[in-house]
């Protein structure tokens, strides 16, 4: 299934993809937070995803055109973002960066997270150098602390598509400030929905692509990931309890701005694709007029 957050009027719901149209949960009577958002339904694990498969189904369900109604993120507030740097090797070797022996974990904060199709902005003050970054996204379905490798998968509700959106300065300036650097706010544009885990037979071989403006920036696989999905997991959760709703972008290939000759930053107007086989695209266009 594909869960998304949507917005109509005026209102945040969480909502299932059915074709062309969304089926409002809300309407469905299942549980709706402040936020309006999908993480009652993905705290509810397996057996609210039975509730969203009945609701899908039912004869009187409330079903909006997906093109009359706006996506947001899926979530908008979780508990973490946990990101991983440097995990794939030729991103390493084009970022001039040893190829790490265990997983390089960092922090995107929550205010970074904006909609699947809304604008990026930054105060041009504060950085002259963002850049894009595709990655598939893990949402964790099930709280769990000192998750085995084995069983990591279990915990995982679904996947997904982020932009690690990176401020190049910030990033490596001042001491390495990464979280600084990648968490101003519209720099974790994700969605456009979640693909639940049950649709997705190898998430270790999916196609990863960065369309800027048209033209193929970065293409990979999730096969090239040095560390795989149930590493990161087992890692991430050693003495950390990770929460339903926690997002974990899994890293990014080659083919990044910053590492060019001449190098590449968004610039206002750029319009940037990010796609994950067998689960979509997100596509966020640069407006600046919005900074301040
Ligand atoms: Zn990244």
């Amino acid at each position: 299934m594909k869960l998304v957050t949507f917005i109509a009027d005026s209102r945040v719901r969480p909502g299932v993809v059915d074709g062309d149209h969304v089926v409002d949960l809300a309407a469905a009577g299942l549980p709706v937070d402040d936020h309006g958002d999908l993480m009652p339904i993905v705290r509810g694990g397996d057996a609210m995803l039975e509730r969203v498969r009945a609701a899908i189904s039912s004869p009187t369900r409330r079903a909006l055109p997906l093109e009359e109604v706006r996506l947001a993120a899926p979530l908008l507030a979780p508990s973490k973002i946990v990101a991983v740097g440097l995990n794939y090797i030729d991103h390493c070797k084009e970022a001039n960066l040893p190829v790490p022996g265990e997983p390089v974990l960092f922090t995107k904060w929550p205010n970074s997270i904006t909609g699947p199709y809304d604008e990026l902005h930054w105060p041009q003050g504060v950085t002259k150098e963002v850049d894009y970054e595709v990655e598939l996204g893990v949402v964790i379905g099930r709280r769990g602390r000192n998750i085995s490798e084995k069983d990591a998968l279990d915990y995982v509700c679904g996947y997904t598509v982020v932009n690690d959106v990176s401020a190049r300065d910030l990033q490596f300036a001042n001491a390495k400030q990464w979280d600084r650097g990648k968490s101003l706010d519209t720099f974790c544009p994700w969605g456009p929905w979640i693909v639940t885990r049950d649709e997705i037979d190898n998430p270790h071989d999916l196609e990863v692509r960065t369309i800027l403006n048209g033209k193929e920036m970065q293409k990979s696989n999730t096969k090239n990931l040095i560390f795989n999905i149930n590493q990161i997991i087992a890692y991430a959760s050693q003495g950390t309890t990770l929460m339903p709703g926690d997002l974990i972008p899994t890293g990014t290939p080659f083919g990044v701005g910053f590492s060019r000759t001449p190098p590449v930053f968004l610039q206002h107007g750029d319009v940037c694709e990010c796609s994950v086989e067998k689960i979509g695209s997100i596509r966020n266009t640069v407006n600046l007029a919005r900074s301040i």
